[in-house]
């Protein structure tokens, strides 16, 4: 038996995120969802986070706009937004633990995900950072990301897999994940594997130098004084 934890990012939608929403249910399955700030503004989507919330999820904070990772953005003060805003949109729905995910371009873990400005919001925030393990990348490969996702889990002591409520089709696949995961004697959990939290309620945990850039030259510095 081991350990698996289900992640849903990029959501809510208004199509997919019912029908994730439903399969979890039907497998008595708790998963985090981590949501795109700008799409909470539209109250139809916030209302299905608030579903998924009273169902027993966690909703987390996945950025504002999702479309730069905040180590390669080129403005001061954008992790602040990113991180900031969503949060506020969050408000209740957010839990007494703070989750943040950092957008990763596909993915990948690297010194990108964030800079020094999002570290020091995720802590002075005392926000939980997570990362994950595995990436079947279903919006690529909708009707195949199973097969993908069970070879990429046997690699994994606890798989935390990255899955996304977007209308690519691929969540027409997700019951039947389900099923072949329990049948390979899986057990879903909602809680994340610490290895995939270099960020706990604010503490950092050992170094995080890899998933930080390296301090660049934001645009909007204040003008000297002349
Ligand atoms: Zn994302």
């Amino acid at each position: 038996m081991k350990n698996i934890t289900l992640s849903f990012d990029n959501g809510p939608d208004p199509e997919v995120t019912p029908q994730v929403l439903d399969i979890l249910a039907t497998h008595g399955i708790k998963a985090t969802f981590f949501v795109v700030g700008d799409k909470l503004r539209d109250p139809a989507r916030y209302e299905l986070s608030r579903r998924a919330k009273v169902e027993g999820h966690w909703i987390g904070n996945h950025t504002f706009n999702h479309l730069v990772p905040l180590g390669l953005s080129r403005h001061r003060a954008a992790s602040a937004f990113e991180i900031g805003r969503t949060q506020e949109l969050l408000g209740d729905l957010a839990g007494d633990r703070k989750l943040f995910r950092p957008f990763g371009g596909g993915g990948h873990i690297n010194n990108a995900l964030l800079d020094g400005e999002a570290v020091e919001q995720l802590r002075e925030g005392r926000f939980t950072c997570v990362l994950w393990n595995v990436v079947p990348r279903d919006w690529e490969i909708p009707g195949e990301w199973p097969d993908e996702a069970m070879r990429l889990c046997a690699k994994e002591d606890w798989p935390l897999v990255v899955l996304h409520d977007l209308t690519t089709g691929a969540m027409d696949q997700l019951e039947s994940f389900i099923i072949e995961a329990k049948a390979s004697s899986m057990n879903f959990m909602q809680e994340f594997p610490e290895d995939c939290l270099p960020i706990i309620d604010g503490e950092v945990r050992g170094s995080i130098s890899h998933i930080v850039s390296a301090s660049a030259p934001k645009h909007a510095r204040e003008e000297p004084h002349v």
